[in-house]
């Protein structure tokens, strides 16, 4: 089968690859429909990277599909083939410390799929049964492979947990800062506050229900004029801008940190943290809200079609990630079972 396998020094390569087949009992085969290409993903593509990855694995970790076959206990009832399913990419060991503590997202042992074993950008997938969820026929493909990234969202907004009426400022208006967005609208909060540079996203923004978005360079006075006090709560969804957050946040305002940076090193005034009584909040990928997320992509509750601006067949995976780097996009998602446009 033909699949993104990533290369290492910032090669993503197709190539033919031998389709995965069951070898543990507890293994889900998995035609994929549709996986997202995530900001990881540029990350690992990036030199040096920003985020690391095993050279020769198959990238894509934002997917769903069908299962094609099972191990002999996959699934205990829950999965058969044909239905269709989202996976959970980070599958935790259950047996660290972290994960006994029910924190997860710490696991000292998790192995994700699409950065360091095989990942999605391919017409088939491997996944353990255990984090393989049911998924109803309701959603589009490409729109329910923001289950995903949606979830990791909801981890933090759990954190967040902006309130009818709260004021907010969301950092970025990639897919991760529009999920914010749709989340706290549906949550009641508002105004919200987008700041993004790129037009096309801030475009996207709007659809999704912002109700002002502004370039860094106006949120100054934007953020003066509409919320003197400052936002009850803030998203940083760029992983550099806790310093600016800081600065616009209300008193006891929540912060939610959410975009990653490893080389971000922002200017933080730790006296206004202080005297007015911020909280400084991180997540990191999810917490048991793949059923959350699941939920409210399969009840249309959020108006996500927006975020999804371009769906490419696999050949065109290279397209995508400029059209990423670029900003003109907001969410790419590659069909790996379509075939290439001629
Ligand atoms: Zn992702
Ligand atoms: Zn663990």
């Amino acid at each position: 089968m033909r699949a993104a396998v990533f290369k290492g020094a910032g090669v993503l390569a197709l190539e033919d690859v031998p389709e995965p087949a069951v070898d543990a009992d507890d293994d889900v085969i998995i035609e994929v429909e549709a996986c997202g290409i995530c900001g990881s993903d540029l990350q690992i593509l990036n030199v040096p990277p920003g985020h690391p990855a095993d050279p020769g694995v198959i990238l894509g970790h934002e997917f769903i599909g069908r299962v094609t076959a099972l191990g002999s206990s996959a699934g205990a009832g829950a999965l058969e083939v044909g239905q269709r399913v989202v996976v959970d990419p980070d599958p935790k060991c259950g047996m660290c410390g972290p994960c006994r503590a029910g924190r997860p997202a710490s696991c000292e042992n998790i192995r994700a799929l699409g950065v360091f074993q095989h990942g999605a950008l391919a017409p088939l997938i491997k996944a353990p049964a255990e984090f393989t969820f049911p998924l109803s026929e309701a959603p589009a493909a490409a729109i329910a492979s923001l289950i995903e990234p949606l979830a990791c969202v909801v981890n933090s907004v759990n954190k967040a947990n902006p309130r009818p009426g709260e004021s907010a400022i969301i950092f970025g208006a990639g897919a991760i800062g529009c999920l914010f967005l749709a989340m706290f609208k549906a949550a009641g909060a508002g105004p919200v506050i987008v700041v993004e540079p790129q037009a096309p996203r801030a475009a996207v923004a709007r659809s999704v229900g912002a109700d002002i978005v502004v370039t860094p360079d106006e949120l100054d006075a934007a953020r003066r004029s509409l919320l003197p006090h400052g936002a009850d709560v803030i998203v940083d969804a760029v992983g550099s801008q806790l310093g600016t957050a800081i600065e616009h946040a209300a008193l006891g305002g929540r912060i939610a940190l959410f975009g990653m940076n490893q080389t971000a090193r922002p200017a933080v005034q730790q006296y206004t943290i202080t005297e007015r009584s911020l909280s400084v909040l991180g997540t990191y990928i999810t917490a048991f809200t793949f059923p959350t997320a699941i939920r409210l992509v399969e009840g249309g509750t959020l108006p996500l079609e927006p975020i999804v601006t371009h769906v490419l067949p696999l050949e065109r995976v290279g397209e995508g990630l400029d059209l990423l780097r670029s900003g003109s996009a907001t969410k790419v998602v590659i069909t790996p079972g379509a075939a290439p446009a001629s």
